[in-house]
């Protein structure tokens, strides 16, 4: 850590701050330049992590030289880390092929979009059970059937499953019937939640809130793997904008910056991302072409009847052909996409 003085600092104050530095433990560097003066702090910068340094008289500016996300960071785990999902593997080279309705709605319904998707070449069946929606009067998901109905279907069709939780009261439920638990964007900084999934075993995909930086989605991260729970996958989904052309913006820069910053895998998810199905392959390919570990995409065999999302939802064939257009680009870059045991 670095501790800038404000100019004209005196030396009651210097001896001061090197005193509060050293009283936690740590030694200090004294460098006096012709303008400013500066302390370099030297061990476990941890210890000082909720010091309010800055409150010390003199003191203008503290640059901490570590990450505060210490095990999300690539500095901890300067290899890509490699998330299975029942068998599927995310990250390190491979692509996870996430895709299903938003909402699971029923299980003819389910049964006849795994089918596709999987024939397709998706690895990973999607559904919500509990969905987060911005009205109270809008349809929030089958609860408990849904998770049984997504299990069955995921059963049959030899597919790990993915679903929210949103609720830490029922992380325990959703973790019974799922292979992977998604944290969705509104609940990124849901703190007791990320606390309550960390303690699980399962893998956790755990997607960008809104509104949050990189940097917050990997604080959030931290929040899990502090738990114990080392599985997590990050998930681009957009952001807000002033511009109402499409959902949400797109931050496909977010996919390079994270990989710089962090170990975790991370995917994207164009659906959320632009919630217009004309957008969705150019900005699918374009996430993994910029280094992302997946696509999460939703997929519905009849849009217009969906319980939500429909006007995002690609139709079975339009995900085939995007899907085949993935597996071609993933050769490009060397990637891997696991493959399904034959059910
Ligand atoms: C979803 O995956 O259906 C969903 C609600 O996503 P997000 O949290 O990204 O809005
Ligand atoms: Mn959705």
């Amino acid at each position: 850590m670095i501790i800038i003085l404000k100019s004209g600092v005196s030396d009651e104050q210097i001896e001061h701050v090197i005193r509060r530095i050293e009283d936690m433990g740590l030694r200090t560097h004294l460098s006096r330049g012709t303008y400013r003066t500066i302390i370099g702090v030297i061990g476990d910068e941890a210890r000082l992590q909720d010091a309010p340094l800055g409150a010390i008289p003199g003191v203008a500016e503290v640059i901490p030289v570590l990450p505060p996300y210490k095990l999300a960071s690539r500095e901890a785990h300067p290899e890509s880390s490699v998330v299975d999902v029942a068998g599927v593997k995310i990250g390190g080279g491979y692509l996870g092929m996430i895709a299903g309705p938003c909402a699971v709605e029923g299980h003819e319904r389910l049964d006849q979009i795994a089918g596709a998707i999987k024939a397709a070449g998706a690895n990973l069946l999607r559904g919500g059970a509990f969905k987060p929606r911005t009205s109270p009067y809008a349809y929030q998901g089958m609860g408990e059937e849904g998770l049984k109905i997504l299990r069955d279907v995921g059963d049959k069709h030899g597919m790990p499953v993915v679903t929210e939780v949103m609720d830490p009261r029922y992380v325990d439920l959703v973790e019974r019937y799922a292979d992977m638990i998604q944290i969705g964007a509104r609940n990124m900084q849901n703190f007791s939640l990320l606390t309550e999934v960390g303690r699980t075993k399962k893998p956790v995909l755990l997607k960008r809130g809104m509104s949050a930086t990189v940097v917050d989605l990997l604080m959030s991260a931290e929040y899990i793997l502090s738990q114990g729970n080392p599985n997590v996958v990050l998930c681009e989904r957009g952001i807000k904008s002033f511009d109402t052309s499409a959902r949400n913006l797109f931050d496909v820069a977010a996919v390079p910056t994270t990989k710089g910053l962090s170990h975790l895998p991370i995917i994207v998810d164009p659906s959320h991302a632009t919630g217009r199905p004309d957008l969705i392959p150019a900005c699918a390919l374009a996430g993994v072409a910029a280094g992302a570990d997946g696509v999460h995409i939703e997929v519905h065999n009849c849009p217009e009847q969906a319980m939500s999302d429909g006007p995002q939802a690609l139709l079975p064939e339009q995900y085939a052909k995007l899907a085949a257009t993935i597996k071609e680009l993933a050769k490009l870059f060397n990637k891997t996409i696991s493959a399904l045991t034959p059910s």
